[in-house]
């Protein structure tokens, strides 16, 4: 959906404190981002330095920042007029959040395979013959 290099953002990317960020935001607010992110209103999501900046199309095109800072925790920022906090944020996170479960999913795929290449017969197939002769 969006470019493979998003797979490098996510190296420290914490889904619990992201869940936890968006629901914070008020009931309304997380029902109209919830709407936009459905609706496929994050036209684009790019990693940058700390974070994600994202575009989320409305009325008019809203431009969507969302930081990460260790001590803080998440902070987004629109250039709506709400500024910060706002559906937008909301869509744009969940938008993140949509990326980082199929970005796992393929860095897991690479993790499985090197235990299995060996089959488990592979020698050792003389030893384990002879010592249950000597029983
Ligand atoms: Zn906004």
């Amino acid at each position: 959906m969006f470019a493979d290099r998003m797979n490098d953002a996510f190296a420290e990317f914490d889904r619990d404190e992201a869940y936890a960020f968006i629901e914070g935001f008020d009931r309304a607010t997380r029902r109209r981002g919830q709407r936009h992110f459905q609706m496929g209103a994050v036209t684009m999501l790019k990693a940058i330095p700390d974070g994600f900046e994202a575009i989320v199309e409305g009325d008019y095109d809203s431009t969507v920042t969302l930081l990460w800072d260790p001590s803080d925790g998440w902070l987004g920022e629109c250039t709506c007029p709400e500024g910060i906090d706002c559906e937008h944020v909301y869509a744009a996170m969940q938008a993140v959040l949509a990326e980082h479960s199929v970005a796992a999913v393929r860095s897991l795929r690479p993790k499985a395979l090197p235990g299995k290449s060996r089959p488990r017969w592979a020698g050792g197939w003389t030893g384990a013959r002879s010592s249950s002769c000597a029983s």
